[in-house]
């Protein structure tokens, strides 16, 4: 048997008792509605349970706050213990630099989840640990909407904080663009109100993550006013590849062409050998606003590159998440115990000769025997892009208005050491690659909410300079000591 010298058992064990005296001051100062979870509790366990299971955050001790001054108390404790923190809620944050947690605290946020409607229905105020289908279920009840992530299971704030896309994104913008004013609680333990009057709000809205923890925001919301939509899914032969993306192009993309606001294309790639036994299909959808059928003009292109199969569902706009998978009861939203990394990058348009070539690589990955990455899913996500380009390419940190199409394709797997883990990467980053030449673009721009995490602060905030420095001053200022690094960081 292994002994501990006795010393160092010693120490050890005085070390834990101190922390749970520690922990049970900290209590003391909290209201009596938060909950502190310690390891070994299934409480504890189920709160650190992520989406992705690779290079995820370590904490010894869960804290959730039942209220705003909770939050204030816990970063205030930490910071007299010099114990890191990290916020979370929908934990689907799946970037590698989470990883870079070793210890401290997590506070999770799922108890401060009020939804406030103001009295004139212009504004929400909304619980920093709301969840995206809890808002838009809220809003609808009172016949309003505002603009989340699409997915049902992230949270309302994750998403806003890197810019945040939504189905809603061509009528009001990004998910960050409906902001008022932030409740934010700086890396120091203070409590901060951020409105378009500090300096704060330019950065809250895409590298938020950097700055603090958001325990209440202000957004606008809006009268519901096209409640139905009509998706037609076109399930193609991946044969057709170049030319499902050169017709994409044409209608939308190039040579002065749009996505139309009322319409939305999102397109993946998946191996599904009932349909395929070969090679992965690609699958079109056309979703369309306001209509209880998609428009022929937006079909009958498509429907003449001959698709292996055709449907159209009609509902409301609370279906869109369950047409395209992402609902609470489909895979993306369960905790697989996979490792799911991907390696986004946003594009203007198609260069179908380069989806050519990636379609080669994906169909390896997803055919080959014994490849670990069968269950892969190739995303192309084109929204409608009129909201988003009506606000100034510099008008807050989120860099990519000027891009039409984020792309990503997620390698799900089953996690089985470095050696798989490397092989990702390196065909992520491949992929990626053919892609950023195939665009003819001269920096890599990333969505950081998507971000594998080897990308550089260029890539997530965009290569202009004085993005750089201007995130870069905000950090100085706010967070001087780099406590809010764990995700996607402006200084590494
Ligand atoms: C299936 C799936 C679908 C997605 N769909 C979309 C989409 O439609 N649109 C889109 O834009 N993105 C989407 N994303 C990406 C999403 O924006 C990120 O995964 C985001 O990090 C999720 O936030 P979370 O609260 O669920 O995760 P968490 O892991 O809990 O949070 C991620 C990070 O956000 C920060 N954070 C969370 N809450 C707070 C808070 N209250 N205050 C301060 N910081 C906080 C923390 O830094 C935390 O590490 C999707 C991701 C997945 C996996």
């Amino acid at each position: 048997m292994h002994h501990l010298p006795l010393k160092l058992a010693a120490l050890l064990a005085s070390a834990a008792a101190v922390s749970c005296q520690n922990y049970a001051q900290l209590a003391k100062q909290l209201s009596n509605t938060a909950q502190i979870y310690q390891p070994g509790t299934a409480a504890f366990n189920a709160a650190v349970l992520r989406w992705s299971n690779y290079s995820t955050p370590v904490a010894n001790v869960v804290v959730v706050p039942g209220t705003e001054n909770d939050v204030v108390q816990t970063v205030k404790f930490a910071n007299q213990h010099s114990l890191p923190f990290l916020a979370t809620n929908g934990v689907h944050g799946s970037i590698t630099t989470l990883g870079k947690m070793t210890r401290g605290i997590e506070i999770h946020m799922s108890q401060l989840n009020s939804i406030v409607v103001a009295q004139d229905g212009s504004t929400a105020t909304i619980g920093g640990g709301v969840m995206s289908k809890n808002l838009t279920d809220a809003l609808w009840a009172v016949g309003k909407q505002t603009v989340t992530g699409t997915c049902e299971c992230v949270g309302y704030m994750g998403p806003g904080l890197g810019g945040g896309h939504g189905w809603l994104q061509g009528r009001h913008g990004l998910v960050s663009d409906q902001y008022v004013s932030l409740n934010v609680v700086l890396a120091n333990g203070s409590l901060i109100t951020v409105n378009e009057h500090s300096e704060l709000f330019w950065a809250m809205k895409g590298a938020g993550h950097n700055f603090g923890i958001v325990t209440s925001v202000t957004s606008q919301i809006y009268d519901i006013q096209h409640p139905n939509y009509a998706m037609e899914t076109l399930i193609f032969s991946g044969s057709k590849v170049e030319a499902v993306y050169a017709l994409a192009n044409q209608q939308w993309l190039t040579n002065g062409a749009t996505m139309p606001v009322d319409l939305i294309n999102w397109s993946y790639w998946y191996f599904d050998p009932t349909t395929d036994a070969e090679k992965p299909v690609i699958a079109m959808y056309l979703i369309q606003e306001g209509v209880n059928k998609v428009d022929a003009a937006h079909t009958n292109p498509f429907l003449k590159l001959g698709p292996i199969s055709t449907e159209s569902v009609s509902g409301t706009y609370r279906d869109l998440a369950a047409w395209t998978g992402i609902s609470l009861s489909d895979t993306p939203c369960q905790k697989t115990g996979n490792a799911n990394p991907r390696f986004p990058i946003y594009l203007k348009s198609y260069n179908p000769i380069a989806q050519g070539l990636v379609y080669e690589l994906f169909r390896e990955a997803t055919t080959a025997a014994n490849s670990p990455f069968g269950h892969a899913l190739f995303m192309f996500e084109g929204y409608s892009q009129q909201g988003v380009k009506a606000i100034g390419q510099d008008a807050t940190a989120f860099a990519y208005r000027e891009d039409n199409l984020l792309v990503a394709p997620l390698l799900t797997y089953a996690p089985n050491g470095p050696a798989t883990d490397a092989i990702a990467s390196a065909l992520g980053n491949t992929i990626r690659q053919i892609l950023f030449q195939g665009s003819g673009e001269t920096s890599l721009n990333t969505y950081v909410n998507y971000a594998y995490g080897d990308e550089t602060p260029a890539a997530w905030y965009g290569s202009d300079q004085w993005r750089q420095n201007r995130l870069s001053a905000l950090k100085e200022d706010f967070d001087p000591a780099g406590q809010f690094s764990f995700y996607a960081p402006i200084r590494s």
